[in-house]
């Protein structure tokens, strides 16, 4: 049986040293989420990026719109957010109402407040591997969760399904700066079984159930991303446990894999940010 990749156990044990090192900061840092409309998966995110924010001393204010907020009215928000000095981290909580632009909105963030990553500056330096303000959120947390179990990267079989900008294209690159072999894999890709039953390591960011036991080398490492609700409204992962808990050597549970690294690597990122102010 795999060991199970403990994102909870990892997030609470993070958390607890980025709250003794916020707590001997005179000033404390400040994250700002911008949420607009009424997504309800959006608002539980939100609701819990406020939680361990206050949990690790860090200030958090949520702006909320309603979902006919104008373009305008958020990018100079956010322009006021870029000039406010107590402001460090800024966060726009994804998607957007599909009237605005995701990108304009993004791109309206300083890159030195940019706590997400998303940013062309951030990005641009994370894909032409120089160094980034900050790493985006989720592969951060993925990382962090790959070396606390002491997995090697250098030289290894990286396959990632899913190319998305938040997800799986960050992580392709993340994993290739470590120096591992890397293949993406997506909606276009012929014959995935055939790919991922080459990975020494496989991470997917799909959102269904596509990854079987059967598609797995033995004692692969396996890390799942996706959490979405199934037809049964049963909460799952992209990766079929059971079966492919039985081949892997290592696994990432669905809750409590990558979901509790990406809230970590959050609060780290916004720590990050305000240190590089002093
Ligand atoms: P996304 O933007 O929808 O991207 C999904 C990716 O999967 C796309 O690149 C798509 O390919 C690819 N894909 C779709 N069907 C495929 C198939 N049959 N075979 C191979 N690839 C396929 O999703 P995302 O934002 O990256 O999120 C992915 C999942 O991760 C979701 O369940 C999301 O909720 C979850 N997520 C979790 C966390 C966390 O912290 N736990 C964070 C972020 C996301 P194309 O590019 O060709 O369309």
């Amino acid at each position: 049986m795999a060991i199970i990749l403990d994102g909870k156990k990892l997030r609470d044990k993070i958390l607890d040293n980025l709250k003794d090192k916020v707590a001997s900061f005179q000033i404390k840092p400040k994250l700002v989420v911008i949420l607009a409309g009424e997504d309800s998966a959006s608002k539980i995110y939100v609701e819990n990026k406020r939680k361990f924010a206050h949990k690790t001393g860090i200030i958090s204010e949520v702006i909320n719109y309603s979902s006919d907020v104008k373009e305008s009215v958020l990018i100079d928000k956010i322009k006021e957010l870029n000039n406010d000095q107590s402001v460090h981290a800024i966060l726009v909580q994804l998607p957007l109402p599909s009237h605005i632009s995701k990108d304009k909105v993004i791109n309206a963030i300083t890159p030195e407040k940019d706590v997400d990553g998303f940013t062309p500056y951030n990005t641009s330096k994370l894909f032409s591997c120089d160094i980034p303000y900050v790493y985006p959120c989720t592969p951060k947390g993925i990382l962090l969760l790959l070396d606390e179990y002491g997995i090697d990267i250098e030289g290894k079989h990286a396959v990632v399904v899913g190319r998305s900008q938040i997800v799986g294209h960050p992580l392709a690159q993340m994993l290739l700066n470590r120096n591992a072999t890397v293949t993406v894999c997506h909606s276009h890709t012929k014959n995935l079984a055939q790919i991922t039953k080459t990975a020494d390591i496989i991470i997917s960011a799909v959102g269904k159930n596509i990854i079987k036991g059967e598609m797995l080398k033995s004692d692969c490492v396996v890390v799942d991303v996706g959490i979405f609700k199934d037809e049964s409204g049963k909460l799952s992962g992209d990766v079929d446990f059971d079966s492919s808990s039985k081949i892997a050597s290592y696994i990432s549970p669905v809750p409590g894999g990558v979901g509790p690294m990406t809230i970590t690597s959050l609060m780290l990122n916004t720590v990050e940010l305000f240190e590089k102010t002093l």
